[in-house]
């Protein structure tokens, strides 16, 4: 028998372990593979697939097994492209072993870096830091880069690249140990303890002396809204991730940007990484560069067994990790 994580109900507010469930299943043998699962990358965004509304990539369904990027290990093959013992990635579903036809799938190579890393800063959370700072954030050297979520995967890459680009970075985190660390491991130069700041305007203010020339948002919600109070002339603000409203039930409601934006000629602008795949191989090859020569480096929150996985989606909302978070079977 093999166990599977399905989506028991939709959660309501935060995320809870009920609203999964662990069962068993049969393997069916009818698929060219046989994968056996390594890792399991956790991810904010899959909160916003277990709404029941249509979004850019189709919700979960209740009752069906959940799914993301997981790396497996072929452990037999019917396929010419495939051989056992090979890495894969893809997205897959949360499953101890799956047969699958192999589309959609690529080959990892665990000699040229960790097995995990291609989840984190060699996978998507790596690709959204280099892509969004390529197409909206355009760095000038010299230039006021903040970003928030700033120890967690997408936000310790934008700050070290903010860094590589010659930016002054400042980052906003959950605790001081993450804004010890983000800026003694990754160079920041400063950084916010949101959770401890009554007036994060004031903060932003005293952190960025010359204003914010580009905000890397990976949270939404209050944050952005002193953010936007900080702004420079011709900003760009990108509008990459909301956890602080993902939980919400109702329609959020806040401050009205636009007085401001037009004030400042600033850009505001959403990104999906999905919309860049053309991109990905040019920017892993740099991000893999950066991080040969030391450059780059990462952060991974590794929880172990394949049980753990829903506990370590939940925690993300709790801020328990450092850079990605991934479950390791
Ligand atoms: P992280 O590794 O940053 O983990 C999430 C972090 O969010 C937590 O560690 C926590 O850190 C912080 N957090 C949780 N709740 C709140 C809150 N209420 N207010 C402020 N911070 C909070 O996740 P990722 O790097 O994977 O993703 C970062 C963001 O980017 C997410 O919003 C995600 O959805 C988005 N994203 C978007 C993509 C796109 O294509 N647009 C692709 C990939 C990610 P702390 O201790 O600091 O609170």
């Amino acid at each position: 028998m093999n166990k599977q994580i399905l989506l028991k109900q939709r959660p309501k507010g935060k995320p809870e372990t009920s609203d999964f469930e662990i069962k068993d299943f049969e393997i069916s043998e009818d698929k060219a593979l046989k994968l056996k699962t390594k890792y399991i990358s956790v991810d904010p965004y899959l909160r916003g697939r277990m709404r029941d509304e249509e979004s850019y990539i189709e919700p979960f369904q209740v009752g069906k097994p959940l799914e993301s990027m997981v790396v497996s290990e072929v452990i037999s093959s019917n396929s010419e492209d495939f051989k056992e013992g090979e890495h894969v990635i893809g997205m897959l579903d949360w499953k101890h072993e799956q047969s699958h036809d192999g589309k959609g799938l690529r080959k990892i190579d665990k000699e040229m870096a960790p097995l995990s890393a291609y989840l984190g800063v060699l996978g998507l959370t790596g690709l959204t830091a280099h892509l969004a700072l390529d197409t909206i954030g355009k760095l000038k050297e010299g230039e006021t880069l903040l970003v928030s979520g700033a120890a967690g995967a997408v936000g310790s890459v934008v700050g070290q690249i903010g860094k590589i680009k010659g930016c002054r970075v400042v980052g906003i985190a959950g605790s001081d140990e993450k804004i010890d660390h983000i800026q003694s491991k990754f160079g920041f130069d400063g950084g916010i303890n949101y959770k401890t700041t009554s007036n994060m305007k004031e903060a932003i203010a005293e952190h960025c002396p010359d204003g914010v020339d580009v905000y890397f948002d990976n949270v939404g919600g209050e944050i952005l809204d002193a953010t936007l109070q900080n702004i420079n002339k011709a900003a760009r603000i990108i509008n990459c991730g909301a956890i602080s409203i993902y939980n919400e039930t109702g329609t959020p409601t806040g401050p009205r940007p636009e007085g401001i934006l037009i004030k400042k000629s600033a850009l505001m602008q959403g990104f999906l990484v999905r919309d860049h795949q053309e991109e990905f191989q040019r920017a892993i090859q740099e991000l893999a560069g950066w991080l040969k020569s030391g450059k780059l480096k990462y952060d991974e929150t590794v929880v172990e067994g394949f049980d753990n996985t829903p506990q370590a989606f939940i925690d993300l909302f709790d801020g328990k990790n450092t850079g990605k978070m991934v479950v390791k079977i």
